[in-house]
């Protein structure tokens, strides 16, 4: 066995020890095909996921955890566990906003393999209310059941949560109420039968009443048959949900979404160390120039510590509606983007380019990626009024020990 590189001092400038921050990305949607350079069926640049997988490890983003959130992503995401053990760690499980497929209007699977924007699309419309249907649900569940034992058995240590799964009552345009709620149950149902039962990674929109009272009604009302925990992530809830999600022992996952404006910052700052998780959600949910949080990013004097190029972050996407996919030009229903300023003063790792401008080095631009989680560590130490090193270490903590990952 070859040994692992020894752990060297940090060093030491002036009097205090500096500190290189760690972390852990709980939420990425790295199954997602534009990571291979794949953007709705078109093929725009090289497969890069190898350098977006260096560029997190450089920033001290060690682990990964690759969401699963159908059946297309949950196998990928375990594919990615194989090739990149110690790195990457997956969930499985069917997120609300594919739960289509428990009901009579879908088919069981056959997804291109691309997330869902996070935020919701007006365009799109909301589909007649379909009823769950019984056989498709038996079938979705005993398939769900039956990837988690074989990954369980073939990798014991690369799935390490049953999700993302919950309700998004913002975006019914992709499943109906009533079908989340369905999907949602029965996957519930699913967690209590698992021996040992795994972490829940829980997604709630717009739906906290639901969310909770089915969480209750599943796991008890102080959630005592929750084994493992979990994690309810990318937060945009209030101040008042937030306290109740952590006073029932649940930790909270923070992104760029969760900074939009003074009132999510706020909420942020109510978060407890202890019940903090770190995420960035890419390809998605980005900090962005126009996001209240996005002023912790700036450096005081104005000027950039690192290499001065162009903006890695949104602030050069036309993006700022929050309707945006990375692939605006092949989905013609979007809203007119209006352009964003141009901050400097925030600093950029790596150049970002447009995906047909692709290059060797580039971040794209509008496509989040794991490496911007200091971003995200960065604006809740400045929320919270804290040292980053407070927050990547308590999130740290928390993460390793909630989804059982080594240190
Ligand atoms: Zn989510």
């Amino acid at each position: 066995m070859v040994s692992e590189t020894p752990i060297t001092a940090p060093p030491v400038e002036g009097n205090h020890v500096s500190y290189k921050p760690r972390y852990i990305d709980i939420g990425i949607n790295l199954a997602d095909p534009i990571f291979r350079g794949r953007y709705y069926g078109k093929e725009r640049h090289p497969d890069d996921l190898s350098a977006v997988v260096s560029r997190a490890q450089e920033v001290g983003c060690s682990k990964l955890i690759v969401t699963g959130s159908d059946f297309t992503s949950s196998r990928h995401a375990l594919e990615l566990a194989k090739e990149y053990p110690g790195t990457v760690y997956t969930t499985a499980g069917i997120h609300p906003c594919s739960s289509a497929i428990f009901s009579s209007a879908h088919a069981h699977e056959g997804t291109d393999g691309h997330t869902m924007p996070c935020d919701p699309d007006p365009t799109q419309p909301v589909p007649e209310d379909h009823e769950p249907d019984q056989e498709k649900t038996e079938k979705v569940i005993s398939d769900l059941g039956k990837l988690i034992d074989d990954a369980r058995s073939a990798s014991p240590n690369a799935l390490v949560a049953f999700g993302e799964f919950g309700l998004d009552y913002d975006r019914l345009h992709y499943c109906s109420k009533k079908v989340q709620l369905h999907s949602f149950a029965a996957q519930l149902d699913l967690v209590l039968s698992l021996t040992p039962q795994l972490p829940l990674f829980l997604h709630s929109r717009a739906a906290h009443e639901d969310f909770v009272s089915l969480l209750k009604a599943k796991f008890g009302a102080k959630l005592e048959r929750l084994e493992k925990g979990g994690v309810v992530h990318s937060f945009t809830g209030t101040v008042e949900e937030m306290q109740e999600l952590m006073d029932l022992g649940l930790y909270i996952g923070t992104n760029g979404c969760s900074f939009k404006t003074a009132e999510n910052c706020e909420v942020v700052k109510g978060i407890h160390l202890d019940r903090l998780m770190l995420e960035t959600d890419g390809p998605w949910c980005e900090v962005r120039p126009t996001h209240e949080g996005w002023k912790y990013l700036v450096e005081k004097n104005g000027t950039s510590t690192e290499s001065p190029c162009e903006m890695a972050s949104g602030a050069t996407t036309p993006a700022a509606s929050g309707t945006s996919t990375p692939d605006a030009a092949t989905k013609p229903a979007q809203k007119t983007k209006k352009p964003q300023k141009k901050e400097t003063g925030v600093p950029e790792r790596w150049p970002a380019v447009k995906k047909e401008k692709w290059r060797e080095g580039a971040m794209i631009k509008g496509r989040n990626e794991p490496c911007m989680i200091e971003r995200v560590g960065k604006v809740v130490a400045g929320i919270k009024g804290v040292e980053v090193e407070e927050v990547c270490e308590a999130a740290w903590r928390n993460t390793t020990k909630i989804f059982g990952l080594d240190d």
